[in-house]
């Protein structure tokens, strides 16, 4: 099942700007992502631009969302851990893309709300959403073949790096409060590779591995 306006955001924001994968693509034609902004939103679901989904946060641009899960390189068998639950509409991209996935958010409210955007959508069958600090990772629930952040970075968690398996992919915003670049970190043979693929600007990633609430 597809939808319009899903399709042209597919052909105009993805396909245009060189999102390749497939299963990517089908998994954004797919999946319903009005049901994961706000109401008062809901016409601009499709922009291509971050959404406001209350408590100061964003829903991802679909584009960055395309590129974060492509860089992943995800074939189906994968566990894969998203940091910045949010809407939990990028966890439902990784959730089609992956074997399971386990999402944490800090904000409790927003934990909430993804919970319920994803058991509406039919879309929780095998995503795992938690409350807590996504900086430490979910140790217990390691190694993760992919590992996501949606949300900056002053340096790469140590605790991420450690629970990406070998092979693993983590990708990840990283530099200042206003700009970071994405990182995409390549773990292989025990050794790690980083490539940046392009200047991004993600909200804050708060946590012991992150920002300190008071710089905000
Ligand atoms: N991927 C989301 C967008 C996330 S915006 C979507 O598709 O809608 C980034 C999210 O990261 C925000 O909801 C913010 O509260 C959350 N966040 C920030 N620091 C965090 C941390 N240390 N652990 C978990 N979530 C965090």
């Amino acid at each position: 099942m597809t939808n319009a306006a899903a399709a042209e955001m597919v052909e105009r924001q993805l396909i245009a700007r060189g999102i390749r994968d497939p299963r990517v693509l089908q998994a954004m034609r797919e999946i319903p992502r009005e049901e994961f902004v706000a109401e008062d939103v809901r016409e601009e679901a499709y922009a291509d631009a971050p959404l406001p989904i209350g408590f100061g946060q964003t829903i991802t641009q679909p584009y960055m969302t395309a590129l974060m899960a492509e860089a992943l390189e995800l074939r189906g068998d994968e566990n894969v851990l998203d940091v910045g639950t949010g809407s939990g509409y990028h966890a439902a991209v990784l959730g089609a893309l992956a074997r399971r996935v386990i999402s944490v958010e800090r904000i409790p409210e927003l934990c909430a709300l993804a919970r319920s955007n994803l058991r509406r959508t039919g879309l929780d069958s095998n995503i795992t959403v938690l409350c807590g600090d996504g900086s430490l990772g979910v140790p217990e629930q390691a190694p993760f073949q992919g590992i996501s952040v949606a949300a900056a970075a002053p340096s790469v968690p140590r605790a991420l790096l450690d629970q990406l398996d070998d092979p693993g992919i983590l990708v990840i915003p990283v530099g200042g409060r206003a700009d970071q670049d994405l990182q995409v970190i390549r773990k292989k043979n025990g050794k790690i590779s980083t490539r940046v693929v392009l200047g991004c600007r993600f909200v804050p990633l708060i946590g012991r591995e992150g920002w300190q609430e008071i710089d905000e």
